[in-house]
């Protein structure tokens, strides 16, 4: 925002973007008819429009403007020895903690910190009106985020990836004929189970990162890349988080933009520099605040083991600072895991370098990797945050009161539509040269919106609130003399330009060129 645009008052921001994203189209409750789905989302006609053009930038970013990376379209139900390799099915889990007072579970890492041995009060039950209690801290350092209770159950582990199983058998009937008519324990019962589910488990993906380290040298071979180089992808991603909150920010179902970058052994800071500059670039290009982005080096007890450095890149969500994207040194451990459960040989033959170790040529060695791993559903939620404002009006209305406008100032590349086309009213020609307009544009590949409903200033507010850079107004006179009014979003200044000057203005705007 620049110095002198006028402040949002304080307001329930997320309450606003989730009233605006339903009102408008951009993301609705999965299965709403049905009650919903906890912690699932669907994204409207304007929502799609704005997550793909997130995602499309990102692409254009990472692999249309570069040589040095390539992009690939995984499966998302991979062999499940990828996910024992990654330690994602021993290692993949969150630790959870019940607490005893409110009966709510929560992940203890994410838990509010309290100093042991301190008191704490907190509400029976965690209900409104009840008893107030009082408990003391224990070692671990935290309490309930739900009702602040320190009495709480032991940590334990829950693998946060969901599991299907694949084949022409039904695995329940494998299990029933695994168990019946046998005298086993309770622990029997589930070991044996355990096993049979096991034998055609396979798990949907947590992360889209696996598919491009197990694919390394199909890539590289294939494309013929030379280190340092990265391939990218982009697409969905499973969690059964436990905690699901603030709206998209975490669901179970959501969309990663990820990319491993592959380098040298020893050159893997220098990367990690210029990959956090990058990315931090990428997002002030689009965004209206920068300040509200950051990026915050990882403690040493907070990185992977396997990490040598790490950094997220944060933005100040309206609860606070949180994390959008993580960039991480993650050295060879990846490529090496793989190699070691699959027996395959991963790692770049170059025969002209010489080995640092030997001093002679040839070298061969498993390289680093640099991963800049980001949320496209979080990335949403970002850019509807920065974007939106509400605003007074420039112009008092006919009574000379001030009134407020709700805008989203979305970056044109973004933007759902980028301009909308209002014929003033349904006759006299002007919706005909309106769907002429309309199609110069579509024809350019640019998507704009034909919008006849309502008066011209109800038409303006719904795009000032869907974040339409610009309306294009066709009046009486515009199909006389091919003159029609511009408004742009932002100043909601209103000019009058030949058609071919408002298709311009729009392209420059959206394109950067003429
Ligand atoms: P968090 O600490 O918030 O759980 P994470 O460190 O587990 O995130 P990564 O595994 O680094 O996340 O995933 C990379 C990116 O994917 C995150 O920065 C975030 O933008 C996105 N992401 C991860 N989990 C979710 C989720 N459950 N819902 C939406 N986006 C997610």
């Amino acid at each position: 925002m620049s110095p002198n645009e006028p402040e949002t008052p304080s307001i329930d921001l997320m309450k606003e973007i989730v009233s605006l994203a339903k009102q408008r189209g951009f993301v609705f409750q999965s299965s709403e008819i049905y009650g919903g789905l906890k912690s699932a989302y669907d994204y409207g006609p304007l929502g799609a429009e704005l997550k793909r053009n997130i995602m499309n930038e990102w692409w254009r970013s990472m692999v249309y403007e570069r040589e040095d990376v390539v992009g690939m379209d995984a499966s998302i139900i991979m062999h499940s020895k990828v996910w024992e390799a990654s330690g994602h099915l021993a290692g993949f889990s969150d630790p959870l903690v019940d607490c005893r007072n409110c009966k709510e579970r929560f992940r203890a890492d994410k838990a509010p910190r309290a100093q042991p041995g301190s008191t704490v009060t907190s509400v029976e039950g965690g209900r409104r009106g009840g008893k107030t209690l009082t408990g003391t801290v224990d070692p671990r350092g935290y309490v309930c985020p739900h009702c602040g209770s320190s009495d709480l159950s032991a940590e334990r582990n829950f693998n946060l990836m969901f599991r299907t199983n694949i084949g022409p058998v039904d695995v329940v009937q494998d299990v029933v004929d695994a168990i019946h008519g046998k005298d086993l324990s309770k622990e029997e019962m589930r070991a044996a189970i355990d096993a049979k589910v096991r034998e055609t488990a396979v798990y949907l993906r947590p992360e889209t990162a696996q598919a491009m380290f197990v694919q390394f040298l199909n890539v590289q071979q294939s494309m013929s890349m030379k280190i340092p180089f990265g391939i990218a992808q982009m697409g969905k991603s499973f969690r059964n988080e436990i905690t699901v909150e603030h709206f998209i920010f975490r669901s179970c179902e959501f969309e990663q933009m990820e990319m491993e970058f592959f380098v040298e052994p020893g050159t893997q800071k220098k990367w990690l520099d210029y990959w956090k500059e990058e990315r931090m670039g990428w997002y002030r290009r689009f965004v209206n605040s920068p300040e509200k982005l950051r990026l915050r080096r990882h403690e040493d007890n907070e990185r992977a083991h396997y990490a040598d450095d790490c950094y997220d890149v944060e933005y100040e969500y309206p609860w606070g600072w949180g994390e959008l994207e993580g960039i991480a040194s993650r050295t060879d451990y990846d490529l090496s895991k793989h190699a070691k459960h699959s027996g395959s040989h991963i790692n770049i033959l170059d025969p002209n370098r010489p080995d640092p170790a030997t001093g002679k040529p040839p070298y061969r060695f498993t390289p680093y990797v640099i991963e800049p791993a980001a949320g496209a559903t979080r990335a949403t939620l970002m850019f509807l945050l920065d974007a939106f404002r509400i605003e007074d009006k420039p112009r008092p209305n006919a009574k000379g009161e001030v009134e407020t406008r709700r805008v989203l100032k979305l970056h044109p590349r973004l933007a759902p539509y980028k301009a909308a086309i209002l014929p003033l009213v349904k006759k006299d020609g002007m919706p005909e040269l309106g769907r002429k307009i309309v199609r110069q544009f579509l024809d350019a590949g640019i998507n704009v919106r034909f919008d006849e409903q309502h008066s011209i200033g109800k038409r303006y507010a719904r795009h000032d609130e869907i974040g339409t850079p610009y309306c294009i107004t066709v009046d009486g006179d515009s199909v006389k003399d091919g003159v029609v009014t511009i408004r742009d979003r932002d100043t909601t200044e209103q000019v009058k330009v030949k058609i071919d000057e408002a298709f311009a203005v729009v392209k420059e705007r959206v394109f950067g060129h003429r």
